[in-house]
Formats: C-alpha cells, sequence, structure tokens
C-alpha cells in the first residue's frame, strides 16, 4: 500500500464522510485504498505517483471520447474565454437542443438539467403531473439515480411491496413505488390489475448496466410499452447510461420502442455535470413555465457544459459507433483469453457479457435478472480487482459495476492491455 494515497486519503477521511464525494469511488470491500489520480489523457489516467492505469471505469460511462478528447479541449478553452455561468438565457443551449432534436426522432423536446438523478427526479414528477396518479413501477436491478423515491427494494411481502434501501426515505414514498423483477411481464400485468388507475409510469434502465449488464429481452420491452398504452401510464426508458452510448439514440433507438419521456446523462456532457429529459411536446409542455410542474436550475444548461455536450457529440458519426464497438470487442476478447488462461485457471469461471461499449466481468452466463446473478461474485472480485489494479489496469471498484470502451481504446491500447496482462 503506497503511503501518498493512505495518506491523503486519511486527510480527506477526516474532513468528508468515508472520504468520498460518491460512495463507489471508496473502494469499499477492496483490499486496498482509493487511487488519487492527478491527470488523464485518452485511454489513460494518471496517479498522484505518477503510475499510469488503462481506464475503464471512463467516469462511469461519460467518456466516449476518452480524456482530453483534443477537439472537445479547444472548444471547452474557447468557452472559459467567454465566461462560465450567466444564469440566463445563452445561445449554447439552443445550439445542443438543436442538434440533438435533429437526431432523435422520437421527441420533440428537451430540458437540461445537471445530473442523471435529477433528470428522473423531474421525469417522475412530469409523469405523476400529466397522469394525475402516483404510483411508479420500477425494477429490481434497475439503478435511477439517487431520487428517494428510486432509492427502493423490494418488501418481503407481496409482489411489488416496497421498503426504502435507504435511511431518511418516508415509507410515504416507499408505498408509492411498486418494485418487480425484470423479465416478469406477467408480474407488470398482475399489479396493473392490482393496482388499477394507480400507476402512473413504468421507470426502466432499457439496457440495466448499473447492478450488472442485465440484457433484457425485445419483447419484455415491447411488452412495458403495450401494457402502459393500454393503461393509461407512461414509459419512462432511463438512458443516463444507455443513451448516446449504444447507439445515438440510445435503446430506443436499437429496439424501435418509443417511450413516452427519456432521461439522460452521462455522455450528454462528455464528463461535464448535464442531465436532461425529453419527450413529445403534449409532455413537455407540463414543465414550468408553460405548464404546472415546477422545475428549476440554477446552473442548469450552464454553458460550458452545453459546449463539451455538443463537440462531444459531434463526434459520435455512425462510422464512430462502429469504431466503439470493435474497440470495445477487441478488449473483451483479450480479457476473456487471459481470465482463461491466467494462473492455471484461477479465474476461469469468470466471463464477460457484453453489450456495444459495455462490459461486465461476471463469474457466470445468460445473467438477465437479479435472482440470476451468483451471491458471492463481490468477495470473488477483489482478488481480481486488486490483480488488475496492480498491472495499471483499472476497473470500477465494485463487482456490480460495467467497464466502458471508448473511441480512444483503439489498438494501441488493446496491444499494451495485452502486455499489461501477460507481465
Ligand atoms: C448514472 C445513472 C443515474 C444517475 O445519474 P447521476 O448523474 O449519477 O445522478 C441514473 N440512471 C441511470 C440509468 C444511471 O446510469
Amino acid at each position: 500500500m503506497s503511503n501518498l494515497h493512505t495518506e491523503i486519503f486519511e486527510k480527506s477521511k477526516k474532513m468528508v464522510p468515508g472520504g468520498v464525494h460518491s460512495p463507489v469511488r471508496s473502494f469499499k470491500g477492496m483490499e486496498s485504498t482509493p487511487k488519487f489520480f492527478k491527470s488523464a489523457n485518452g485511454a489513460y489516467f494518471t496517479d498522484i505517483e505518477g503510475k499510469d492505469y488503462i481506464d475503464f471505469c471512463m467516469s462511469f460511462g461519460p467518456l466516449v471520447l476518452g480524456h482530453q478528447n483534443p477537439a472537445v479541449k479547444e472548444k471547452l478553452t474557447q468557452a472559459l474565454g467567454r465566461g462560465w455561468s450567466y444564469g440566463a438565457c445563452e445561445p449554447y443551449s439552443v445550439d445542443l437542443a438543436e442538434y440533438l432534436l435533429s437526431r432523435l426522432p422520437h421527441v420533440d423536446q428537451i430540458r437540461f438539467v445537471n445530473s442523471g438523478t435529477e433528470a428522473v427526479m423531474t421525469a417522475l414528477r412530469l409523469a405523476r403531473g400529466v397522469t394525475k396518479k402516483n404510483k411508479i413501477i420500477k425494477f429490481n436491478g434497475c439503478y435511477h439515480g439517487h431520487v428517494d423515491a428510486m432509492l427502493i427494494k423490494a418488501g418481503s411481502g407481496l409482489a411489488g411491496a416496497a421498503e426504502s434501501s435507504s435511511l431518511g426515505v418516508p415509507k410515504g414514498v416507499a408505498d408509492d413505488t411498486l418494485i418487480l423483477e425484470l423479465e416478469d411481464l406477467d408480474g407488470v400485468k398482475k399489479c396493473f390489475e392490482d393496482h388499477k388507475d394507480e400507476i402512473a409510469a413504468i421507470i426502466v434502465e432499457p439496457l440495466p448496466a448499473n447492478n450488472g449488464l442485465l440484457i433484457q429481452d425485445q419483447e419484455f420491452l415491447q411488452g412495458l410499452r403495450d401494457i402502459t398504452k393500454a393503461n393509461d401510464a407512461l414509459l419512462i426508458f432511463d438512458e443516463v447510461i444507455s443513451g448516446f452510448r449504444v447507439a445515438f439514440g440510445g435503446m430506443a433507438e436499437l429496439t424501435g420502442i418509443t417511450p413516452d419521456i427519456v432521461t439522460y446523462g452521462k455522455v450528454i456532457g462528455g464528463g461535464l455535470p448535464v442531465g436532461a429529459l425529453a419527450a413529445k411536446t403534449e409532455i413537455m409542455e407540463h414543465l414550468a413555465p408553460v405548464g404546472g410542474v415546477y422545475q428549476a436550475g440554477t446552473l442548469s444548461a450552464n454553458p460550458l457544459a452545453m459546449v463539451g455536450g455538443l463537440e462531444t457529440l459531434k463526434q459520435m458519426t455512425k462510422e464512430n459507433y462502429e469504431k466503439l464497438e470493435q474497440n470495445t470487442l477487441r478488449i473483451v476478447n483479450i480479457f476473456k483469453k487471459w481470465l482463461a488462461e491466467y494462473n492455471d485457471g484461477q479465474f476461469s469461471n469468470y466471463n464477460i457479457i457484453h453489450h456495444s461499449s459495455l462490459f461486465w466481468i461476471v463469474p457466470g452466463d445468460k445473467i438477465k435478472s437479479v435472482g440470476n446473478i451468483p451471491g458471492n461474485i463481490g468477495e470473488d472480485f477483489v482478488p481480481l480487482f486488486e490483480l488488475l489494479l496492480e498491472k495499471g489496469i483499472y476497473l470500477s471498484p465494485n463487482a456490480y459495476e460495467v467497464g466502458f470502451g471508448s473511441l480512444a481504446h483503439d489498438e494501441d491500447v488493446a496491444k499494451d492491455l495485452e502486455k499489461r496482462l501477460w507481465s
């Protein structure tokens, strides 16, 4: 264990709960303490001791181009020269909105906020405001940010019954969230029968990627679309992780299924704090100042963040999506080979579940719902994580987090990965 990291972590812990500003950074359950990074470039970042790592966390997804993309950097530098917050109207969010809406046929209007959590919070309020109903269906294994109504886990009683998964969430809030299992359409149908005219919306990650990578069948997602339509409820696709990553139009584009409201985050800001919700005009005009659903933000549509998002997304052409997938596939294949071979098969029980530029290293196969995830993966992950860290290969410090490829993870990086793995 290195002194510099431990020293700064101890210092941080005195001032900040757990020493971190987001729990998953804390290396909880791992053997080592968190690394502190001082700089990053392309597919690499460098810690405060000067050691470099191939980064497969990519800020948990936003950095689809890699760190410090030169074109984005140039535009951000120009933007800095114009000032970094006005709290008044500016043209940069208009440019980003225009760019996005002309390429997202399933939505007419968008509103920018500062995070994925904020986007989800507003989407839920909007769904309730539009439908005049209160209950929301959420699936076990999907993460939707730290909104009260989404920090809910399955209760022990009846199917659909829920309790909060965090202290501080009122029971009244938990009572309005219904928890169901992914892949279980009958459960969804039954829930709508049991709660007739009470359900405002279903929220789902169309590509659940926050509790492992639980790839859903088209029929399940289509089923959610059909059931919500038949019951005057809205379908919310939370595309904070999948949006602009699996395709420009996210899972809505890949599946051809049109949700009523979409939430975005992560890639939409290219590493700057941006979230958004988007929908058809009939729904969006319920938001203030046009409609009665209130929402606001001092730093919303921050001019720097708008420019960072636009310059990132401008590079996401069809060719670059293909390249992104090829880059990730190359890396996945290298990891697979190494996992099978290393130390006479120490990790040969591992497999990689993979979709476009996301991958999940897991001891298991065909995992599509929480019930299929082996129970001990958290502990099993520790030696693998620590070994890779030692080799200068950085995965998110949690067995349930996915890895991300980027356009910077090119052939040279793949060669370097091979070298590091077999060193
Ligand atoms: C990351 C994420 C969120 C939360 O976004 P933050 O920017 O961390 O608040 C919500 N939903 C999904 C699907 C996410 O992946």
